[in-house]
């Protein structure tokens, strides 16, 4: 469907949000908060199916990942050594005209004539503030002149005469409003963190921040975690929660919000050179696609090839196709300075940007770094307290490793933990120093643990598989006349509602007896809605509309007035195939959770 990309889809999807409940701006009463969202009843159904979803198949069913909820205001030193406090931060630009911001790379480019003005004056008053006007081409000067005219009135001279005017053709130019031409403010940096005090006094040894990231949590109880779990690396440390970041233009919907919700794994490692050390050889992918079972030799590329797998596996065992997913993998120049590699999980959204063959490039789902050290190393630097490791494997295969191989494992730790302090700000002596005593330390068995990362958003994924489920299509109404229909195809282990009880009619105590016997029989092991209103075939359409994907019907057969098979029976509807089918009540269930599986 050619329309799926456009968008009036989208458009489609938000109303239908709004409509079904799923999602409503924040604050609605007072206008709304831009960048801020609240989930309505399926809404925050179908929220607590993808974080159960991810957080049974990343913890509950492995043996090598354990769970965390962590605060998020933390220790604002935190935030200085995971670099937030200096580096998070995007480029801004505003419009000089009407002051709006806009993030400095997603300003649309323009090509047109720019009409620049040294100033402006009256009798009384002179401006020597530049300004400039692109226009598009075939635009009269008049317009660049009239939107001039404004930025000197705004700048107090009343009648102002322009000064200087000049022209000068721009080519794909991102130094100009899209929306009115007027020039923009050089591009600054501007911190997305959003600030807070902590305590009764507003003073700047009580600010704090509201976490942008639930992962550096997960650092900084590391060790914590590892003694109490009695795990030992490779293992996992997962979980779910609030993030805040004051991003400049909030947009795409739900897309790029203020307030999201993230669902993160840190997942460390050992460094390849102590695999090296107890293996002899550190097993690096052969082929593309899932390299299966873990092993004890694996080196970061395998466990990041595995992460990036698993979670791809993730996305299509909860109704996300592989292909409305792209994996994108960040090139040099995208990559932090401690990553050795990142895959990004795109879903294809509708307002996704085309490649030149049209085709949808999709947007970030998710993201799979492979981060080194840096997490654990920064907080043992900032701390004072150590993250490193004891691995009493390593510590006795070394001493069986020849000189030759000692040396050179040595000497290439010695140059990765040198590159990541040089990196910090150390000085060069205090950086060999420090380095030399890590590689020494890695003799004997001691070493910072490496990390891989999925990073994925709770609510981007709420937005990919709502406008991956929203579809229209023709269904028979009650006289079997065809009428169009939206049906949400959810899959059954996110949907909101899993099942709905409909007694055939409302005005028979029987049926609507038996009907809520049967949702008492559903409701302890699934999310049943219970519906009496309204024809059958409303009901279906209702419930289509909502992504239920099973309908039950309780009617004169279940009750036993048209013979003795039928009694007890129900009919089960299929949200998708429309197919019906009768089922016994005591089978009822376990055919439901069946199907869901
Ligand atoms: P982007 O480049 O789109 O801003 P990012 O690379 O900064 O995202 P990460 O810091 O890697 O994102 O965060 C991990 C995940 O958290 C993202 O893949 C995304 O799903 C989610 N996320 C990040 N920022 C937002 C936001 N403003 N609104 C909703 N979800 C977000």
């Amino acid at each position: 469907m050619a329309e799926r990309n456009t968008g009036e889809l989208m458009e489609k999807i938000v109303s239908l949000c709004k409509r079904k409940g799923f999602i409503f701006q924040s604050s609605e009463m007072y206008g709304g908060l831009n960048g801020f969202w609240d989930y309505g009843p399926l809404g925050a159904e179908l929220k607590r199916n993808i974080k159960e979803t991810w957080w049974r198949s990343m913890t509950q069913l492995r043996d090598d990942v354990v769970g965390l909820e962590a605060s998020i205001i933390m220790h604002p030193r935190i935030w200085e050594a995971s670099g937030h406090t200096s580096t998070f931060s995007d480029l801004m630009v505003d419009c000089l005209l009407t002051k709006k911001r806009f993030r400095a790379d997603q300003v649309e480019p323009q090509s047109g004539l720019a009409y620049g003005y040294t100033g402006a004056k009256n009798d009384v008053k002179e401006s020597k503030d530049v300004f400039s006007v692109l226009l598009p081409p075939g635009k009269p000067p008049e317009s660049a002149r009239k939107v001039a005219t404004q930025f000197y009135r705004e700048r107090g001279i009343e009648n102002p005469v322009l000064i200087g005017e000049q022209t000068e053709k721009v080519e794909n130019s991102q130094r100009y409003n899209p929306e009115n031409g007027s020039l923009l403010t050089e591009p600054r940096p501007f911190n997305l963190m959003l600030k807070t005090y902590v305590g009764p006094v507003e003073s700047a040894e009580n600010i704090s921040y509201l976490r942008p990231e639930t992962a550096q949590a997960i650092f900084v109880q590391f060790k914590n975690v590892m003694e109490v779990s009695r795990q030992k690396v490779p293992f996992g440390i997962c979980q779910i929660g609030k993030a805040f970041r004051n991003e400049i233009n909030p947009r795409n919907f739900t897309f790029r919000s203020r307030e999201f919700e993230q669902m993160e794994l840190e997942f460390f490692i050992r460094p390849d050179e102590a695999i090296e050390a107890i293996f002899g050889k550190v097993a690096k992918p052969a082929t593309t696609g899932h390299p299966g079972e873990p092993q004890a030799n694996w080196g970061w590329q395998m466990w990041h090839q595995y992460w990036v797998e698993e979670r791809f596996a993730y996305y299509e065992s909860i109704g996300l196709p592989r292909h409305t997913l792209v994996e994108y993998w960040q090139k040099g120049d995208e990559l932090a300075h401690y990553a050795r590699a990142t895959v990004d999980i795109l879903y294809k959204f509708p307002f996704s940007k085309r490649n030149e063959a049209g085709e949808l490039m999709g947007e970030e789902l998710e993201g799979v770094a492979a981060r080194s050290d840096f997490d654990l190393s920064q907080h043992q630097r900032f701390s004072g307290k150590q993250t490193i490791v004891f691995d009493e494997e390593l510590k006795g295969a070394w001493p069986k490793l020849d000189d030759g191989k000692k040396a050179e494992l040595s000497l290439r730790f010695f140059e990765a933990r040198q590159k990541y302090l040089l990196k910090t700000g150390e000085q060069p002596e205090k950086s060999s120093k420090q380095a030399r005593e890590d590689a020494d330390n890695l003799s004997k068995g001691y070493y910072v643990p490496h990390v891989i990362e999925p990073s994925a958003g709770v609510d981007r994924l709420a937005l990919a598989l709502l406008c991956n489920a929203y579809t229209e299509d023709q269904a028979p109404d009650e006289k079997g006349k065809l009428e169009s229909r939206v049906v949400m195809r959810f899959h059954p282990r996110i949907a909101p509602v899993k099942v709905a009880v409909f007694p055939l009619l409302k005005n028979k105590p029987e049926l609507v007896k038996k009907a809520k016997e049967v949702r008492d029989i559903l409701r302890p092991h699934l999310s049943v809605d219970y519906d009496e209103a309204g024809a059958i075939g409303r009901r279906y359409r209702r419930q289509d509309e909502a992504g239920t994907p099973f309908g039950v019907t309780i009617d004169f057969d279940t009750l036993g007035e048209n013979g003795e098979a039928l009694k007890d029976t129900v009919t089960l509807r299929e949200r998708d195939t429309m197919k019906q089918e009768r089922v016994k009540v005591v089978d009822l269930l376990n055919a439901l959770l069946g199907k869901m599986r």
